[in-house]
């Protein structure tokens, strides 16, 4: 990477606190976690929240500390199985280590009923069975405090009882809620008799039918931290508002520890929707692939897009944690991805535009070798030999019968070097009816392999290419954004309405044999076009190469007008 991330930065404010703690000796040591909802596959957003929690865990290693891997699994209806695996994967990718601290809030099942339990036996809680309506409409609002509840001062004893009733499925949904009693005149809405359980009869993927009530985020995680001894409980800033009713759980239930929330501002990217709910709409309208489509921000996109994890986790750091909302540049993003690629991709050739050269003068073996280098800075990365013969594959767009000003490659009578190989001049061309170009024909320049242009030849020029008699056919995917509007979420039509219609282009490429063998995962350079990586679905080495654009070799958006 091109700065130094290794020079000590600069705290940000929770690592401020963090350190400021462990100085003063409140906390002996750091527990933070990270506590995705099992409904989605995690997003570029998450890694964000990965890199704090799990980081800061890493570097408080000293004193123990350690970052928890908490499934938040407490709503029954929106969950599945695979989603914990996509997630644990994601973590893993990005090179972080739960350890044995991985845990599911639905084993607290039985806790937070004893919480509930307590809080009514201390009538601080109670059976609800005014309509949702009802409750909505004494909720009151910012002016007027909220209407009492006739169930508000009902016996606990009653309460108690509805509530066992409740668990052993005595009745229907939406016949009752358990509410907390804190205050209805409060200007925090939240304060305002909270929901804490609700009925649904609906099967758990980790607890089956054991329970038919279910209980709030707000009311859960609070106890999820604290059973957890989770010391720093680091969230995203739209759960300000939650923070008293957060430390009210933690004042008025049986915890055995008092974790503290932090907020911090989310993750936007320009040019990218980041809602789970329109990432799943996405993938169930197939408006992409799944969840894994390299057009998606989910962590999965990323990697079958070619996105190196390093380059994910320096992006995170660089953003920074802040109080403050905003959206960041995605092209940020995509900067930090060719930045280490440029260093880290071995390069190779393939043709995405193939246009038949013939030499005519050839006269070594039917087919010889060149030997080319891995990467242009890094002789440790070797050099390979690469066939040719006497036709290779040109792009199409380094050929112009009429070259424009500083146009340096191929034109009629024009000098070239094929990268690693010979000088050639175009001797001549054909056309099809349509007037498009269909064949050159050129001579090699015998001797000139390795060495400076003969004198009288100007070639100011290398260019790409693969060898017709040894190159493959591969399926090449060039992918752009996804969406043609800076802030997809504020489209007036909605997102939907402002996909980029040319966000995936198959080609039809040519690439040089040693590539075609490459495995899934294979990451590299074509020369001169930019990042691509061997797909990990459909590529199969040796019978049908598939490769994705990771990233193009320069930000092409401010040219194209995209911003
Ligand atoms: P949902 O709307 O389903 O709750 P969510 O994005 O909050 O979606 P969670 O699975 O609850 O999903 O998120 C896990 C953690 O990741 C939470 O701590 C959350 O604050 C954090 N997180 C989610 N989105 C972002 C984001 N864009 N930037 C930073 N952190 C995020
Ligand atoms: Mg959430």
């Amino acid at each position: 990477m091109s700065d130094s991330t290794t020079q000590p930065a600069k705290l940000d404010f929770i690592r401020e606190i963090i350190a400021d703690d462990l100085a003063t000796g409140k906390h002996a040591t750091v527990i933070t976690r990270f506590p995705p909802e099992p409904n989605g596959y995690l997003h570029i957003g998450h890694a964000k929240s990965i890199c704090l929690n799990f980081g800061i865990a890493r570097e408080n290693a000293a004193v123990g500390a350690k970052c928890h891997l908490r499934f938040d699994d407490t709503n029954p209806e929106k969950e599945e199985s695979e989603y914990v695996e996509s997630i644990k994967a994601d973590v893993k990718w990005l090179g972080f280590d739960w350890g044995d601290d991985l845990y599911f809030a639905s084993d607290y099942f039985t806790f937070f009923y004893n919480c509930a339990v307590h809080l009514i036996s201390a009538g601080k809680a109670y059976v609800e069975q005014q309509s949702a309506e009802e409750m909505r409409a004494n909720r009151g609002n910012l002016t007027t405090p909220g209407t009492p509840s006739p169930f508000r001062d009902r016996p606990a004893e009653e309460s108690l009882d509805l509530l066992a009733r409740m668990k052993a499925g005595e009745f229907k949904e939406g016949d009752c809620v358990l509410r907390a009693k804190i205050d209805l005149a409060s200007p925090n809405m939240n304060l305002r008799d909270p929901v804490l359980y609700r009925i649904m009869h609906a099967r758990h993927h980790n607890t089956g039918d054991a329970w038919c009530i279910y209980p709030l985020y707000d009311f859960a995680h609070p106890l999820e931290d604290a059973l957890e001894h989770i010391t720093h409980s680091l969230c995203t800033l739209e759960f300000e508002n939650h923070r008293p009713l957060y430390d009210w759980f933690i004042e008025n239930c049986p915890v055995p520890s008092k974790p503290r929330q932090i907020e911090f501002a989310r993750l936007n990217l320009t040019y990218t929707v980041m809602s789970k709910r329109k990432l799943l709409q996405l993938v169930q309208e197939g408006h992409v692939s799944g969840w894994n489509d390299p057009r998606l921000p989910t962590i999965s996109g990323l990697r079958r897009r070619g996105y190196p994890p390093e380059a994910v986790v320096h992006f995170c750091k660089r953003v920074g944690i802040t109080k403050f909302s905003g959206t960041t540049d995605v092209a940020l993003l995509e900067f930090d991805v060719r930045d280490f690629l440029n260093h880290s991709a071995p390069r190779r050739m393939a043709v995405l535009d193939p246009l038949k050269v013939v030499l005519e003068n050839w006269s070594a073996e039917p087919i010889a070798s060149v030997e080319v280098a891995n990467h242009p800075q890094n002789p440790e990365m070797g050099n390979r030999d690469i066939p040719i013969s006497n036709k290779v594959w040109i792009e199409r767009e380094d050929f112009m019968e009429v070259p424009e000003k500083k146009f340096f490659r191929l034109g009629p009578d024009r000098y070239v070097r094929l990268k690693g190989g010979h000088i050639i001049r175009c001797t001549g061309f054909e056309k099809d009816t349509d007037g498009a170009i269909t064949l050159i024909r050129a001579e090699i320049l015998p001797g000139t392999i390795g060495a400076d242009s003969p004198e009288g030849v100007v070639c100011k020029a290398a260019i790409h290419w693969v060898d017709v008699a040894t190159g493959v056919d591969a399926e090449v995917r060039i992918y752009d954004r996804l969406f043609s509007v800076e802030d997809p979420d504020a489209a007036e039509g909605g997102f939907l309405s402002v996909i980029n219609p040319d966000s995936l282009k198959t080609l039809a490429a040519k690439i040089e044999p040693a590539l075609a063998a490459a495995d899934a995962g294979f990451s590299c350079q074509f020369d001169r076009t930019g990042y691509f990586i061997a797909d990990a679905i459909d590529h199969q080495p040796g019978v049908k190469p598939v490769f994705n654009r990771t990233v193009a070799l320069k930000d092409s958006w401010v040219k194209k007008g995209g911003r």
